[in-house]
């Protein structure tokens, strides 16, 4: 039998309805940290409300954490890191599967709250649990091999390295997709055998709220995975100079990996930080254009363009620009803004008030410039009268323009034209940020060319983004330090260690003698 699929507007009902109960439930409990297996209120008793973008309604009052309850979770990591740490690898591993059995159970309940708390639409979230469930399966799956070493024999030594976690670790991470890019951290961190202190985007608690809570629920001990709910400056900032936290996992702004950095300093953190991109999409003549203009319209449009790995800045050449940007145009236009929760919407409201008027005021930036808003370029007037603004579409622009250097993070996307190869590879890397490249072309020769000359941690040559969790994700320059997935998370969440056997055949000089 065929199967038959819901219509949108019946989708966008039965999203309503199984929002309507959640909402109720948050509203009355708050949202609290999750320290040692317990929620609990801040210790100062401080809280602050978290709103919907889609029309400004409390969701919830929310625990304000400062550095006492960061001491307190810092403490219980601690505590439980020696017990987590020993655990076999098969148990940790069916922990973690049990965790990503409890996500896909509650897969359509995160949706729905994602949707609500950050204003990402129910087309891109509803597969997001199933994305962070994946993640807990895939690292699970490696709890064992987590340890593994080399084997280095020299001549008179049998040499080996091995590795073990580093201790509790602190994970800090944005309001973007908050729930999927927080399981990129933890999921690892948990699996290398780290205890961990998440403390979640003060603009998007619920979801990281609803993690901890079924990571307990799932029989993972208390204190191995705590939440500490509240702002950067004061519960970011203490998580980040504690001295119990060996390691910090950032996703975040380029500025605040820098603060971070500073304050990490005076007790040696280790540091991971996914930061800011301004990434180009290249294309060239002689692309598929068509699927080039799926990928253009696809890598910054969807996700609300609040995206770090978004292709903002589109380098297109000079012989085919006219009527690419024709077509463009017209997709952008037909681009449809609405309610997160309506399965036919493709862009729902920024996540707060804040970067609202942060992605309005480049409307002004690119006049200011000279360079032409061909489409948007205004706030929208959505359902509930929230952060809506246009899908905006900027021509005419040179690679020195600002909205050409500075990341938006919004549905803002800046066409450069260039004219050869040469000129395109020098205005791509022409940024201050390398997080990811995009490149179009069936010159496979070129599209080599191009890839080794882009200065960024992540290429894709005639594809959009398509993440595969063995390889390595991180960008060059101001978008980051490090490398995340696979082996390379294990890598930062562990210290490798030498461990040299001698084989008993060897000089050892006599001192003293
Ligand atoms: P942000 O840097 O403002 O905040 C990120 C987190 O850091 C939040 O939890 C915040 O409370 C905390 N924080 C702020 N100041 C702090 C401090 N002094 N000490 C410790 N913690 C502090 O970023 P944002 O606005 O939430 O997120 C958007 C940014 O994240 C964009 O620049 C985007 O490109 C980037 N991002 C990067 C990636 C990547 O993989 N490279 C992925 C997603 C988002």
């Amino acid at each position: 039998m065929d199967k038959v699929t819901p219509k949108s507007a019946d989708v966008f009902k039965a999203n309503c309805e199984r929002a309507e109960p959640l909402l109720k439930k948050l509203k009355a409990d708050g949202i609290g940290h999750m320290i040692d297996g317990k929620i609990v209120p801040a210790i100062s008793g401080a809280t602050f409300e978290t709103r919907s973008p889609i029309d400004g309604s409390v969701l919830a009052t929310v625990a304000r954490g400062n550095a006492e309850d960061i001491d307190r979770a810092a403490t219980a990591a601690a505590l439980a890191f020696k017990a987590w740490r020993d655990m076999s690898a098969a148990m940790r591993r069916k922990l973690l599967h049990r965790v990503a059995d409890a996500i896909e159970d509650n897969a359509d309940d995160i949706a729905v709250l994602e949707c609500i708390d950050t204003g990402q639409v129910y087309r891109f979230m509803a597969k997001a649990a199933i994305r962070a469930a994946e993640n807990f399966r895939f690292f699970a799956d490696r709890c064992a091999e987590a340890r593994d070493g080399l084997n280095m024999p020299s001549e008179e030594h049998w040499n080996v390295s091995t590795r073990v976690p580093i201790g509790p670790v602190g994970v800090i991470t944005p309001w973007n997709t908050p729930f999927m890019l927080s399981t990129w951290k933890i999921a690892p961190a948990l699996a290398a055998g780290c205890t961990v202190v998440h403390k979640p985007a003060e603009w998007s608690p619920v979801t990281a709220a609803f993690l901890a809570k079924l990571v307990k629920e799932a029989g993972v001990p208390d204190g191995v995975l705590n939440t500490v709910q509240g702002f950067g400056e004061e519960a970011g900032k203490a998580l980040t100079e504690h001295p119990a936290i060996k390691a910090i996992g950032f996703v975040g702004e380029s500025a605040t990996g820098a603060a971070i950095m500073a304050q990490g300093a005076p007790t040696l953190k280790r540091v991971h930080f996914e930061l800011g991109g301004k990434n180009p999409v290249i294309v060239f003549d002689d692309a598929d254009l068509d699927r080039a203009l799926d990928a253009v319209v696809f890598m910054i449009y969807s996700l609300n363009g609040e995206r770090c790995t978004s292709s903002s800045r589109l380098l297109i050449q000079q012989s085919i620009a006219e009527r690419f940007i024709e077509k463009l145009t017209a997709r952008v236009k037909a681009l449809k803004v609405g309610h997160p929760l309506d399965p036919a919407t493709e862009i729902g409201p920024l996540i707060h008030e804040r970067h609202l008027a942060k992605v309005c005021s480049y409307f002004d930036v690119a006049r200011q410039e000279g360079a032409v808003i061909a489409v948007g370029g205004k706030a929208h007037e959505g359902p509930g009268g929230g952060h809506y603004v246009e899908p905006t579409l900027v021509t005419g622009a040179n690679a020195k323009m600002r909205v050409a250097q500075e990341e938006v993070f919004g549905p803002f996307l800046t066409v450069i034209p260039f004219r050869d190869e040469r000129d395109a590879v020098e205005i791509a890397n022409d940024v201050r940020y390398g997080l990811t490249g995009y490149v179009w072309t069936n010159d496979m020769g070129r599209a080599l060319r191009v890839a080794d000359a882009l200065e960024a941690g992540m290429i894709w040559l005639n594809s959009e983004n398509v993440r595969h969790l063995p390889t390595p994700f991180g960008g060059m320059k101001a978008s980051g330090i490090g490398r995340d997935g696979g082996d390379y998370s294990f890598d930062f969440y562990m210290e490798t260690k030498h461990v040299s056997l001698a084989r008993g055949t060897h000089k050892i000089q006599r001192l003293g003698v």
